[in-house]
């Protein structure tokens, strides 16, 4: 870190809130190379050495990341107003602290990415970083490859601009389509939304890949680690 303000620092070295760590430079509880700091709108850089009631800054953990199954029935949030079961108490006990990157809604199922690193999510969720979602999507109803064709070019569904959306029929099961469905950007509910807009009525939702990662084999409610190799090739 070049120069930056010394709370984001020990906030982002994972000691405290930003607002807390204000508070301990405040009370005195904080050196920077031997002095005891007095104001918080102090700059540091790579160099300086913090000291925290005494103690080194943890250093910042080395990235990991997951593939998870996400089962239907899980909130993708850290605290649903609604009481519902959440993805991360799932999750509490076979994982350390873990953000996800982006979101699927309650009853989508299949591929989620979480990681340790909140600076990586935030970049990776990113419209611009133009990663391809792929859906299997069950939807009542019956559509033509007509129409289909016409999302190539995007579409614009109640004053919202979704596309290009490559959208292909995978099987028709009754009065079900199974379609495979790939968007760019995962705005909110924007498969069912698409859906929507032919006339279908989304039932089943499955996430089978984000960017290079794929769902794969991995059984409902499975986690596994993306192996560092593997995380940094893709990534970069
Ligand atoms: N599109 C949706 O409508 N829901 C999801 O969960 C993901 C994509």
């Amino acid at each position: 870190f070049e120069g930056e303000r010394i709370a984001k620092v020990i906030a982002r070295a994972g000691v405290c809130s930003r607002r807390d760590a204000e508070r301990l430079i405040g009370e005195g509880r904080v050196k920077m190379n031997g002095k005891v700091l007095t104001s918080a709108a102090t700059n540091v850089t790579a160099k300086d050495v913090i000291l925290v009631d005494g103690q080194p800054l943890p250093s910042k953990e080395a990235t990991k990341l997951w593939r998870y199954h996400k089962p239907g029935g899980l909130v993708v949030s850290n605290n649903d107003p609604q009481g519902r079961p959440t993805v991360f108490e799932k999750l509490r006990e076979q994982l350390p602290r873990v953000v996800s990157i982006g979101r699927l809604d309650i009853n989508t199922e299949g591929l989620l990415l979480l990681t340790n690193d909140g600076e990586l999510a935030r970049f990776l969720e990113l419209p611009a970083t133009g990663w391809t979602r792929k859906y299997r999507v069950r939807a009542f109803g019956h559509v033509n490859e007509a129409s289909l064709t016409k999302l190539e070019k995007g579409v614009e569904v109640e004053g919202v601009r979704y596309g290009p959306i490559e959208a292909k029929i995978e099987r028709v099961q009754g009065d079900n389509t199974w379609l495979t469905i790939a968007i760019k950007e995962g705005k909110n509910r924007e498969v069912k939304r698409i859906c929507e807009h032919l006339g279908l009525q989304v039932n089943r939702l499955i996430r089978t890949a984000f960017g290079p990662f794929q769902l794969g084999e991995l059984p409902r409610g499975g986690i596994e680690e993306v192996p560092t190799r593997a995380m940094k090739s893709s990534i970069g």
